[in-house]
């Protein structure tokens, strides 16, 4: 019943974590800083269908920026701007969420803020070096609701 059934979905968001859910990093659709917004690249951008989109720069793991598709509403291709002139105009803020955060905190977190967008971090200490913090994957407000209905 009705019940049981919200309890088994609380279950599920205390006891899952947001690794468990990610859109891993090699699957995102993301940009390089250094791109230039010309009709090929916004062409790639709008046929991706992604809202937000992560920019990084030199290697896929330093995510830096973010490039909302509605910033790109009064840019003519025709003027090739470089990408990072837009993303620092917008300046969206980046929101970072450990690999082992609790999906209920996750949504508590999306439900409080502006993005319902969070870059998933582990910390890496594999290796001879310090350890450093990885960038692993995307998880998104849909990504926790997806669960919810999975679990009812
Ligand atoms: P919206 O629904 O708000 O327009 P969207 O369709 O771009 O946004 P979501 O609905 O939030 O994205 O997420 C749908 C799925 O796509 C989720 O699994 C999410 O992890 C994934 N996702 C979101 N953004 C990207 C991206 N840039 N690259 C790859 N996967 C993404
Ligand atoms: P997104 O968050 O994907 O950028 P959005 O901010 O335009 O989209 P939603 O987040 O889906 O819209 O909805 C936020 C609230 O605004 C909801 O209560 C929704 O009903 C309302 N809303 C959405 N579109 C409109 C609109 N064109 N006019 C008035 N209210 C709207």
């Amino acid at each position: 019943d009705e019940f049981v059934r919200e309890e088994f979905s609380k279950g599920a968001l205390r006891s899952k974590t947001v690794e468990d859910v990610l859109t891993p990093l090699d699957q995102c659709f993301m940009l390089n800083a250094s791109s230039v917004l010309d009709f090929r690249s916004m062409s790639m951008i709008m046929q991706s269908g992604y809202t937000r989109i992560p920019i990084y720069e030199e290697e896929r793991t330093n995510l830096v920026d973010m490039l909302y598709l509605k910033d790109l509403a009064l840019v003519d291709p025709d003027d090739c701007v470089p990408l990072s002139t837009i993303s620092k105009f917008y300046n969206h803020p980046l929101h970072f969420v450990f690999n082992d955060t609790k999906l209920d905190a996750v949504l508590e977190e999306f439900k409080r803020g502006k993005s319902h967008l969070a870059i998933v971090q582990k910390v890496n200490n594999e290796g001879e070096g310090d350890p450093f913090y990885e960038a692993m994957g995307l998880v998104t407000l849909e990504d926790v609701i997806e669960e919810i209905i999975r679990s009812e």
